[in-house]
């Protein structure tokens, strides 16, 4: 999805759901890790997440976007737009909007190092293997497993 079909699918849910146009600024924003979206009280534009868009069916996509758009137009008509306030609650559950954004599937973070008793040659794979199955690619020799490596891949 594109920033302008994001831009599109916004407006749209916004007036086929909430009768009112969407007259601000959405856009994806990579450094949302855990939450599907952001309402931005300031500048009224909301953020959403890029790899949770890109994970998710288009179901978890419109109810994602439903609740941000829950914020939104009840913020600018001065209601409750907290999640603990009832106006909130209540827009919510007639629009179908989600109440919690789904888990973002981790990506693989650690390697697991083995070592060749045969040739020293270091093997990484990301996941534990049978030892007594898989052999060192160059000498057939016996694979020790040596330590998990964890990568530091904060900015995914
Ligand atoms: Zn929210
Ligand atoms: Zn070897």
């Amino acid at each position: 999805m594109t920033q302008e079909e994001l831009q599109r699918l916004v407006e749209a849910i916004s007036i086929e759901w909430f009768q009112q146009p969407f007259t601000h600024e959405a856009m994806f924003n990579a450094r949302l890790k855990t939450t599907g979206g952001r309402y931005h009280l300031n500048d009224h534009h909301l953020d959403f997440n890029p790899s949770m868009f890109a994970q998710s069916d288009e179901q978890t996509v419109v109810g994602i976007i439903k609740h941000e758009l829950c914020h939104y137009h009840l913020h600018l008509a001065g209601k409750g737009y907290r999640h603990r306030d009832k106006d909130f609650k209540q827009l919510l559950q007639q629009t179908g909007g989600l109440r919690y954004a789904p888990a973002v599937a981790k990506k693989t973070s650690k390697l697991e190092c083995y070592q060749c008793v045969g040739c020293q040659a270091m093997i990484y794979r990301k996941r534990k293997i049978d030892t007594e199955r898989f052999r060192c690619g160059r000498c057939r020799g016996k694979l020790v497993w040596q330590e998990t490596k964890r990568l530091n891949n904060d900015n995914d």
